[in-house]
């Protein structure tokens, strides 16, 4: 058989394409000393988007049909309210407004596509406060605008709700009011058990990130909900948007260890709603 010059070129390429996407499950098991004839259950979650790089998370997620739950800050999608700060930001300058709306925008149409393609949407609160640390007052406005705000979004029933730094649920017991508010505004909080850590800098290289999600469920002998970030929440973390770059690349070797599943294997008490 012959072939074009075309041909053999694409064919190179779909050979080391394949080959750089393959991996040795066994070398990652001895790495991370993981029992052989396990594979752990793992729920993705992604905290402080939506961020335009969302969809780059929702592409890699739709290719390897993976479900995963977005808890997402309510103040990045309240169009309104941002342009009226922009506003009063830029008073003799309407030009410097447009973009920042047509991103807002965008990123109300990233949760209606998250949401179409099957994944959980949750809130992560208004703004990204530590609420045991706020006033009372404040708190449950933020709970009761997110819950506004985020109206079109949420798809179950009752709504979930992820606290920022976990704060109110790590601490329940000396700061109960917290998860008070919660319920009186109608939510059911959804903490993690694992944690990629791709918040911190420092693991912001190479498969650091990767490696601290297979070394927790290797060593506990156990999956969970794992937390990772698909957003920022202020102008200091851009670095974790290292996460929406390089998902892709992690997805092979943790199929090595984990069955990946949807949020109502580990979490139960509400009910999916369209
Ligand atoms: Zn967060």
């Amino acid at each position: 058989m012959k072939f074009t010059l075309a041909q053999v070129i694409s064919l190179g390429l779909c050979t080391w394409m394949g080959a750089a996407q393959a991996v040795d499950c066994e070398s990652v098991r001895a790495r991370f000393q993981c029992d052989a004839s396990t594979k752990y259950p793992l729920h993705l979650s992604f905290d402080d988007g939506p961020a335009l790089q969302t969809t780059d998370v929702l592409k890699v997620l739709k290719q390897e049909k993976i479900p995963a739950t977005f808890f997402v800050i309510a103040n990045k999608v309240d169009c309104p309210a941002l342009a009226k700060q922009c506003q009063t930001e830029h008073p003799n300058d309407a030009k410097a407004c447009v973009q920042p709306a047509r991103e807002c925008e965008q990123r109300q149409q990233i949760l209606q596509q998250a949401k179409r393609e099957g994944h959980v949407l949750g809130s992560h609160s208004y703004e990204h406060l530590r609420y045991s640390e706020v006033e009372p007052a404040l708190m449950h406005e933020h709970f009761r605008l997110a819950r506004q705000v985020l109206d079109p979004y949420l798809n179950t029933s009752p709504p979930l709700f992820r606290l920022p730094y976990g704060d109110g649920w790590f601490n329940r017991a000396q700061k109960p009011q917290v998860l008070q508010a919660l319920k009186e505004t109608g939510f059911q909080h959804i903490a993690w058990q694992l944690s990629a850590f791709d918040w911190d800098e420092k693991n912001q290289q190479g498969d650091k990130i990767l490696a601290n999600v297979l070394e927790q469920v290797c060593t506990r002998k156990q999956g969970g909900v794992v937390l990772f970030h698909d957003g920022v929440h202020d102008q200091w973390h851009e670095g974790r948007l290292f996460t929406t770059t390089h998902l892709q690349e992690w997805i092979p070797a943790l199929r090595c260890v984990v069955d990946f599943k949807p949020l109502s294997f580990f979490e139960k008490g509400y009910t999916p709603r369209r």
